[in-house]
């Protein structure tokens, strides 16, 4: 029998409790920190673009110029996930 401690992605934290399954089969984990944005997650991710950090990839690679095909390419995700991305983003400036 071999344990492994699950750690939060988000914020680190090892209170976490088992959340079930994703619909392939994938475990899914609840985050008990209060402080913790993101409260449910999983430890490996069928499409590349629902992994953490992704978004903001897509973000920095649009300010320094990149054009959605490359985003796409570069980040292996899909160019319609790229313009949804950049879309939902509120002006910081
Ligand atoms: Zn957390």
């Amino acid at each position: 029998m071999c344990l492994t401690q699950v750690l939060c992605t988000t914020c680190g934290s090892n209170q976490v409790r088992p959340f079930g399954y994703s619909t392939h089969d994938v475990p899914r984990y609840y985050c008990c920190n209060d402080k913790c944005e993101i409260k449910t997650f999983m430890l490996e991710y069928r499409y590349k673009a629902c992994e953490p950090g992704v978004k903001e990839k897509i973000i920095d690679m649009a300010i320094n110029g990149s054009g959605i095909r490359d985003t796409s390419k570069v980040l292996g995700i899909s160019k319609t996930t790229v313009i949804k991305t950049l879309k939902k983003k509120k002006a910081v400036w």
